[in-house]
């Protein structure tokens, strides 16, 4: 498939008149689409609700789209609860899915009646200790091993530092109802970024059996199964999207084989997508500034890994577009990089693309997921704005690009430096 930007060079020159590269465009059209199929292929399951990862793109203007979608969200840290506090999320519509939990965040989320996701065993006796026990609670489960879909191996919970033990699970239902706790649910992360169509409906089987075998030894009602999140998307162009009806389906088929005809009977479904909703949905726009040519020919740009660091961190394909040359031939192969003092700062490596001009503007593709999220402040590079390009074809500013004042906002304590 060919990958294309959704806005042309015109309208980017056009957006770049006012707000200046580099910036994050999201596509208001896009997320709402992909959040009315998703709520449609689980539309079987009456309880079910997706929970936005905050962490994938935590941006208040998109997430009050999300909310206006019916998404819940699912916060894993105090900053997150915060923001879910202030577009008015609260009790069951926000899931609390952390790991080496602070006691502070505990609390917090309890006093927003969150649902908590237990990461540990331990954090039963901290989180009793620290905010209390709900009647209703969901533990993390760690299989361990290898998790394969057929015969390939997709993730290995094994090494995954998330979740409990099988055991565990056991003994930490039977805690909880001593604690006072009168409904469960069970949720697990085995596999991130699977664009492998049956990974979700190989996931929610394996957790309807262990929802099956945990009812069954401890007698606790089992309330729902939340398959988190890993539904990839295609960055590369041979990359098949996922077919979200036949992934709803599939986990549909798989329910009424376990579920249905088991003690449990029925559950609600719960997921916690981030990147499947926002990724292919958000672009970073990047100017070309100098093109350099020593032992391999360089594009340099106004953008770097600060901006998204997915490449430098994971070695990450995202597709570039040259924008206003689509059509053209990729004659010419360039790495494409940022200003970090940094070698990983590589947007692309020995990448076939049209030639290239100093001025030129790149889209540079799925950047909408652990994008703008990642970004960090290295080399005293700048935050960048992020835009929402709305399906009337306005574009908002959703957040402002920072200025060196917020950079050294930090010593706001002292007088130590002037900032004007
Ligand atoms: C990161 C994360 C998600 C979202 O993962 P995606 O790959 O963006 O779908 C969901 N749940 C938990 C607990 C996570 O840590």
């Amino acid at each position: 498939m060919s990958k294309n930007a959704f806005i042309t060079k015109e309208q980017a020159e056009a957006i770049c008149k006012e707000y200046p590269t580099p910036f994050h465009i999201y596509s208001e059209d896009g997320i709402r689409t992909v959040i009315r199929n998703l709520k449609k292929a689980f539309s079987w399951n009456k309880g079910y609700r997706e929970y936005f990862a905050v962490k994938a793109c935590p941006n208040p203007f998109l997430i009050k789209m999300m909310q206006e979608e019916d998404c819940g969200v699912d916060c894993s840290s105090y900053t997150e609860l915060m923001l879910a506090e202030s577009l008015g999320f609260s009790g069951k519509e926000i899931m609390f899915s952390s790991n080496a939990t602070p006691a502070e965040d505990f609390k917090y989320a309890r006093k927003l009646d969150a649902i908590v996701n237990l990461d540990d065993f331990s954090h039963i006796d901290f989180l009793a200790e620290n905010g209390g026990i709900p009647e209703e609670i969901c533990l993390r489960y760690n299989p361990g091993g290898f998790f394969s879909v057929g015969n390939s191996i997709m993730g290995n919970p094994g090494d995954a530092k998330y979740g409990m033990t099988p055991e565990q699970m056991v003994e930490g239902i039977k805690k909880l109802m001593k604690m006072g706790a009168k409904r469960f649910g069970i949720h697990a992360f085995l596999a991130s970024n699977m664009i492998e169509k049956d990974y979700y409906p190989t996931l929610a089987a394996q957790l309807f059996r262990e929802a099956v075998r945990l009812n069954k030894e401890t007698g606790a009602e089992i309330s729902f199964v939340n398959l988190s999140g890993g539904i990839g998307i295609p960055y590369k162009p041979e990359d098949e999207p996922a077919d979200i009806f036949y992934i709803g389906a599939g986990v549909e088929k798989a329910y009424n084989e376990i579920i249905v005809p088991s003690p449990i009977k029925s559950l609600d479904i719960k997921t916690e997508l981030g990147r499947y909703i926002t990724g292919p949905y958000g672009m970073l726009i990047t100017r070309v500034l100098h093109q350099k040519n020593t032992f391999k020919q360089y594009i340099g740009t106004d953008a770097c890994a600060a901006n998204l660091m997915r490449p430098a961190m994971y070695g990450a394909y995202h597709h570039i577009v040259v924008l206003g040359k689509e059509n053209e031939p990729c004659t010419k192969t360039y790495d494409v990089t940022g200003g970090l003092c940094e070698n990983n700062d590589k947007f692309a490596i020995d990448r076939n693309l049209p030639e290239i001009e100093i001025g030129d503007l790149l889209a540079i593709l799925d950047s909408g997921a652990h994008g703008y999220a990642m970004g960090y402040n290295y080399n005293g590079k700048l935050r960048s704005a992020e835009l929402l390009l709305k399906t009337d074809g306005s574009v908002q500013m959703i957040r402002r690009a920072e200025t060196p004042k917020d950079y050294f906002a930090t010593f706001d304590f002292s007088d130590i430096i002037k900032v004007k």
